[in-house]
């Protein structure tokens, strides 16, 4: 069986930064397991994966356009300290979300400066290109139910 639209695909992966530096890995985890065709990873990596079969490794590096995207300046806002909740207690690199009008929005706390709080919404990967070890674990089909809630269910999945 190859990688295809709608099976679901079980990879491990570690994936480091630009530097060198491990972000992420399932190494000590289960695979990571996701829905192909479904959005469900950044397109760089699903592009790579497509018509891979089970027990193939690649290593890949993925530019920022096929990540998490471009950083964008006009993400950046500056907030008076008084506006957050415990509002003490900020630190740079503090994470919160907040409702917008497209939806809940990621912020990182990107600088401070008294009491002027400096909130980034890009994503934290946003201009960064993303290298990639990957080996295909497995790949099955998709159940019915998975296909219409977009994504795998069980391990490696979403348990509901
Ligand atoms: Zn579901």
């Amino acid at each position: 069986m190859k990688i295809e639209k709608d099976k679901v695909v079980m990879i491990d992966y570690k994936l480091t930064g630009e530097d060198g530096s491990v972000i992420d890995t399932s190494d000590g985890r289960e695979p990571l397991a996701y829905l192909h065709g479904n959005g469900g990873l950044i397109p760089g990596l699903e592009s790579e994966l497509e018509g891979k079969a089970v027990e193939d490794s690649f290593s890949v590096s993925i530019p920022p356009e096929k990540a998490y995207g471009t950083r964008d300046e006009s993400l950046l806002y500056v907030i008076p300290r008084k506006e957050f909740e415990m509002s003490d207690q900020l630190k740079v690199g503090m994470q919160f979300q907040a409702q917008n009008e497209s939806g809940i929005q990621l912020l990182t706390i990107s600088k401070i400066d008294g009491d002027d709080i400096t909130v980034d919404g890009n994503h934290p990967l946003a201009g960064e290109t993303l290298n990639f070890d990957v080996t295909v674990k497995e790949i099955r089909d998709a159940t019915a139910e998975e296909l219409s809630h977009g994504h795998v269910h069980g391990p490696g999945g979403h348990q509901h």
